[in-house]
């Protein structure tokens, strides 16, 4: 199926499989980092509803969709969360958690590190920087020093440690209105750096570019820096990276059941199609034939390297 992109309408793109299906399991979040696409933060109550998780496990029982991501907010802190880890590793898929590394520590998380493991569950997890100051600024006082500690409680698990069969992967994302550099030079510096500070390892670094929405782009407004994002992104793209956009083998389903293209629409509210439908509403041929909806935020995806929830295209 062709899909047309409507903001850069010489381009065509061909949705290809869906490899990954990314569950949002709410909104709320024990932090409110000011770059968050969704506004996430512990007062909002959006959450996964138990009858919401069971049509969506039904669903993947008869969809052979092969990995499994759940995000939110914290999807620690929806409480079906494990009973889900449970399910779909009981029908053999992969699971990966997209962790704030500082859930860990809140009330009812005691344990949940070892149930990762057992469950063999890949941890996807935030850490900006590897400099205390710069990590505080964009998630707030004392993230570091909490997600040191949290990493530190994996790799003592095997987390992170080659030949474990333990896969975490950390996150960068750039501390203000400019593009990630290089992933791998990157990946070394904070290999470095966090081996000889703190004596932690980790698998990977994935670089992501900062998309110009939720509290990002409220904080880009108040210091009067919007138009000069948008244009330092349009100026950087690369249209050969849209053949690799992750909307191309991955859907996103809403808290609410509701399905999109990707992350980034569905923060926008941009259901697939066009049209609000759940997840179970639609068969995957039909998902894999919708076009995606592309609109100016998908210059974040294509400027620079790329970026993606593996962090650079290219
Ligand atoms: S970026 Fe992640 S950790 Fe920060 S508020 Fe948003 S969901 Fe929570
Ligand atoms: S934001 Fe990125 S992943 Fe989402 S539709 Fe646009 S190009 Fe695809």
């Amino acid at each position: 199926m062709k899909i047309y992109c409507q903001e850069l309408s010489t381009v065509e793109l061909t949705r290809k499989s869906i490899d990954v299906l990314q569950l949002n399991l709410g909104m709320v979040c024990n932090q409110a980092c000011i770059h968050c696409h969704y506004s996430a933060g512990p007062k909002r109550t959006e959450v996964m509803s138990a009858e919401t998780c069971k049509k969506v496990l039904a669903y993947l029982e008869s969809n052979n969709i092969p990995t499994i991501e759940l995000t939110g907010g914290a999807p620690e802190l929806n409480p079906n969360f494990k009973d889900i880890i449970r399910r779909v590793r009981a029908i053999d898929r992969k699971v990966v958690v997209r962790s704030n590394l500082t859930v860990l520590f809140e009330d009812g998380m005691e344990g949940l590190p070892q149930f990762h493991a057992d469950n063999s569950v890949d941890l996807v997890c935030s850490l900006p920087c590897y400099l205390e100051q710069n990590v505080d600024a964009q998630r707030g006082e004392g993230v570091y020093r909490k997600s040191i500690a949290a990493i530190k409680v994996l790799n003592e698990l095997g987390y992170g440690v080659e030949g474990s069969g333990l896969n975490l992967y950390l996150v960068y994302n750039p501390g203000g209105a400019f593009l990630p550099g290089d992933q791998a030079s990157l990946e070394n510096d904070y290999r470095r750096n966090l081996k000889e500070t703190h004596g932690i390892v980790f698998n990977h670094l994935y670089t992501i570019t900062n998309m110009p929405i939720g509290r990002f782009a409220k904080q880009l407004n108040a210091l009067g820096k919007y138009d000069e994002y948008i244009n330092l992104l349009k100026d950087s793209i690369n249209l050969d990276l849209l053949n690799c956009a992750m909307c191309l083998s991955l859907i996103s389903v809403g808290w609410d059941g509701l399905i999109y293209d990707c992350d980034f629409n569905q923060a926008l509210n941009l259901p697939i199609g066009g049209r609000q439908r759940k997840l179970w509403d639609f068969s995957l041929d039909e998902i894999i034939e919708t076009p995606v909806i592309l609109g100016g935020h998908c210059y974040g995806c294509i400027a620079g390297r790329g970026s993606s929830c593996t962090g650079a295209l290219n």
